[in-house]
């Protein structure tokens, strides 16, 4: 299992249940999808995750913030996809 699929799978068990004001979407890097997030909402002028690894980073140092569940879907789906 690569290791992107193993971070979205971590990711996903994040519990955000009472952590709405915490709640924050990871980011597309690349350059045709830059200001949008992977879920699909615009990012103007809002604190993102930057890419995966950032979300998975935050979430193991015990950091408040945690990752939009949507955008963790929408990374498993394709990363799942892509390997099955
Ligand atoms: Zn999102």
């Amino acid at each position: 299992m690569a290791p992107a699929y193993n971070s979205c799978r971590k990711l996903s068990k994040v519990n955000t249940m009472g952590r709405a004001e915490h709640i924050k979407c990871i980011a597309h890097t690349h350059a045709d999808k830059i200001g949008v997030a992977w879920c699909g909402r615009r990012l103007v002028h809002e604190w993102a995750f930057v890419d995966i690894d950032h979300a998975v980073y935050t979430v193991e140092q015990k950091q408040r913030l945690v990752p939009c569940q949507a955008c963790v879907a929408a990374i498993c789906q394709i990363l799942s996809n892509s390997e099955s």
